[in-house]
């Protein structure tokens, strides 16, 4: 993606990358104090020679920025929003580590203990002229000058210590602060520190709203919708590498909710966290640290960071190359080899995540749809059991994961129920014990689940029996695909006599 106009901006002016703009360059000895901007105190005198050294240029500046500031700020009143609700939690100190959200009662997992409304929020499309924590900054300082933004402005306004990063801000919210229309050139000095503090509040409160959607290759993907900031969210819960809470999206309001995601739920008086990125199973302890300390400026002191054990993560590497094989052996149709390999994997991760965490759900439901393919409905179901039982409390209800499990376990065959032996001999006719309705056929198939498993069957059939595969139309013998389309049964794919037998065979003898 293209640095946004404001980055590019700022860089030229910066020299670190010069651009075709009619606007020179700052000098170094601004450039160095910009740098040094963690010093609240000094940034009136700073920013203003920073805005004495643009002046001159603001015609150009306006030229580049112009009309994409005056729209960032148009819209800065207009964010709907409700109150917030807390339900079983309080904001309260915690000693040497300020406010914190504290549990007031024993909560469960899938209890959603605050539910905001953001005060401002920017889409996020990577084709914006401007970079969305520019935008949301715009936003943000537009809704203040209109009353609409108390409840941010207390927010912490640092995001890190890294000079580079700093130099950046300041020139951003110069060149903004420039270009807003119709700003009294007397409001212009208290308009760039305003900027300045509002892209330092953006940086370490505001939060990416995501969705998960499915890729071309049909994986699942996090996609960022919005960029946006949820005042009483950002000023309560912190962070942990070991995290029991996790964030949930409406992906249409851009609501958010703190859901309690820890297996054994979060008792009353202990502190309610979320992750903001990684987490002990994503990354190394000092991947996460670093990734903490240059964008939100401190050091974590969680439990799993101050534990003193090395951290290991060969199974992580072991589980993603398994993974590969699985892709690979399932691009070409070898579903049994599939699922060998994604089991594999599966079995690393539940060694790597905590129990019950979503990314092992997701894995799980990857490895259903491939056992299905491979021709085992029973592995398949207990999957997506599984999976289902972690997701169903945490995730949003239009979730693709959980949406496609609860469909196949109402299709797929339940497994008998374990009859007691008393029982038994009382039934009259015994069913036979390994006729299944699939090894029977179509003909002998009663209900829609007999159907599946009888084309999980023939599927399985067709692909180890070597049927020249031109024959075989993949809708013919996808199985998780929705029943309106017509049911094939042997005889409709034309098959050659000796193919027809391979089939049969393999059909009764796996
Ligand atoms: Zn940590």
């Amino acid at each position: 993606m293209a640095r946004s106009l404001d980055h590019k901006l700022a860089q030229h002016l910066l020299q670190e990358k010069p651009h075709r703009l009619k606007v020179p360059a700052l000098p170094e000895d601004l450039a160095s104090q910009l740098g040094e901007l963690v010093d609240a105190r000094r940034r009136p005198e700073v920013l203003g020679r920073l805005v004495q050294t643009l002046r001159p240029s603001q015609v150009d500046i306006a030229g580049f920025l112009g009309p994409h500031v005056a729209k960032a700020v148009s819209l800065g009143s207009t964010t709907p929003r409700g109150p917030p609700q807390l339900r079983g939690v309080e904001v309260a100190p915690l000693p040497g580590q300020g406010r914190s959200l504290l549990a007031t009662r024993d909560l469960a997992r899938g209890s959603i203990c605050i539910q905001e409304q953001p005060i401002a929020r920017v889409a996020m499309h990577g084709e914006e002229a401007l970079g969305e924590e520019t935008r949301l900054a715009l936003q943000l300082w537009a809704a203040d000058r209109a009353g609409l933004a108390d409840l941010a402005r207390d927010l912490l306004d640092h995001g890190g210590r890294d000079p580079q990063a700093l130099r950046s801000r300041a020139v951003i919210a110069a060149c903004s602060a420039l270009c807003i229309p119709s700003l009294p050139a007397s409001e212009l000095g208290e308009a760039v520190e305003a900027t300045f503090a509002w892209l330092g509040r953006v940086r370490i409160n505001a939060v990416a709203v995501t969705t998960l959607a499915e890729s071309e290759s049909g994986e699942l993907k996090s996609t960022k919708l919005a960029l946006a900031l949820y005042p009483n969210l950002a000023r309560s819960v912190n962070h942990s590498c070991a995290p029991n809470a996790m964030l949930r999206f409406d992906k249409d309001t851009s609501a958010v909710e703190v859901v309690i995601s820890s297996p054994t739920g979060v008792r009353a008086g202990e502190e309610v966290t979320i992750s903001y990125g990684p987490t002990g199973a994503s990354h190394r302890r000092s991947e996460r640290q670093q990734k903490l300390q240059s964008q939100y400026g401190f050091d974590c002191l969680c439990a799993v960071c101050t534990a003193s054990e090395q951290e290991d993560f060969q199974w992580k590497e072991r589980a993603k190359k398994l993974d590969l094989r699985a892709q690979e052996a399932a691009g070409r149709g070898a579903w049994v080899e599939a699922a060998t390999a994604s089991a594999a994997s599966l079995a690393l991760l539940r060694q790597g995540y905590a129990a019950g965490d979503v990314e092992v759900a997701r894995e799980e439901c990857k490895l259903a749809g491939i056992s299905l393919r491979a021709g085992k409905p029973d592995a398949a179901r207990d999957l997506w059991s599984s999976a289902a039982e972690v997701l169903k409390p945490l995730a949003c209800a239009t979730d693709p994961d959980l949406v496609e499990a609860e469909e196949m376990l109402r299709r797929l065959p339940k497994k008998p129920e374990p009859t007691r032996p008393a029982e038994q001999a009382e039934q009259a006719p015994p069913p036979p014990p390994k006729t299944s309705p699939a090894t029977k056929g179509f003909t002998a198939a009663g209900t829609r689940s007999d159907v599946a498993a009888a084309l999980h069957r023939l599927k399985h059939a067709i692909d180890t029996a070597n049927v020249s595969k031109d024959r075989v139309s993949s809708d013919a013998t996808t199985v998780t695909d929705s029943f309106s389309g017509a049911i094939f049964g042997l005889e409709s794919l034309s098959l050659s006599p000796a193919e027809k037998a391979r089939v049969l065979s393999a059909m009764q003898g796996s």
